[in-house]
């Protein structure tokens, strides 16, 4: 099997040259980024398996290169991990709603931020979504990848997107947060359930008009349902 590529977009040399030094000791191929534009020419040259993306950088944010990697068709689909020196939770929500998939807090382990890349890259396994599914006017696509409603394609992150594949797999069904963690995101020992709804929240804007049909089952979780005739 081919070694996973890993991007590093770190500005500070010593981090950077010590996490790829054990990414290949754990059989990965890192790429290092000392900033925004030289992480573009890689991914412009080779796409990666997954980004680890530090917030700090010299010129453009963590944030704005999540944000505009995450609009472009080509790098949509790979797996952000954002690297950030700061703990408090509004920071880390603005992480995940600019696109990353998850976060580590430096300073971290290295079996820390092993255990976080092999669950991102567990995430996006490709035999985990590949059928079609079709709930109302809302129809996913899991070969292509395709999200749409009405007939009007509609752009998910990868993330959304397996949740999305998930409860339309089993709608009018109420899923706990633990659940979806469990089934959706796999591996969650460090994943904590307001995970959860920030990428439902990130979902329902995804969907747009279809966003109701993401429903909060209070104290219980969350629902996909063919959208009420009130909503519609
Ligand atoms: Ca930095």
């Amino acid at each position: 099997m081919k070694p996973s590529r890993v991007l590093i977009v770190e500005d500070e040399p010593a981090i950077s040259e010590l996490i790829a030094i054990n990414l290949r000791h754990h059989g990965f191929e890192p790429i290092i980024a000392g900033d925004g534009e030289q992480a573009q020419r890689e991914l412009d040259a080779v796409l990666p398996d997954v980004i680890l993306l530090d917030w700090m950088l010299p010129t453009s944010s963590g944030i704005s290169l999540a944000r505009k990697w995450r609009s472009d068709s080509r790098t949509r689909a790979v797996p952000i991990l954002m690297l950030t020196a700061r703990s408090d939770e509004p920071d880390k929500v603005q992480g995940l709603d600019a696109g990353a998939d998850d976060y580590i807090t430096k300073p971290f382990s290295t079996q820390e931020l092993m255990a976080r890349i092999r669950a991102v890259l567990r995430r996006r396994a490709p035999e985990q979504v590949t059928g079609q599914l079709l709930i109302g006017a809302l129809s996913l696509d899991g070969a292509t990848h395709r999200v749409a409603y009405k007939g009007i394609e509609l752009k998910l992150g990868p993330t959304e997107f397996k949740l999305l594949n998930y409860l339309m797999t089993y709608p009018e069904r109420v899923h706990s947060r633990a659940q979806l963690l469990d089934k959706v995101w796999g591996d969650h020992v460090f994943i904590e359930e307001r995970t959860v709804d920030v990428h439902v929240k990130r979902l329902r804007e995804a969907l747009g008009q279809a966003g109701t049909m993401v429903e909060t089952v209070r104290g219980a979780g969350y629902r996909l349902t063919v959208m009420a005739p009130a909503a519609a």
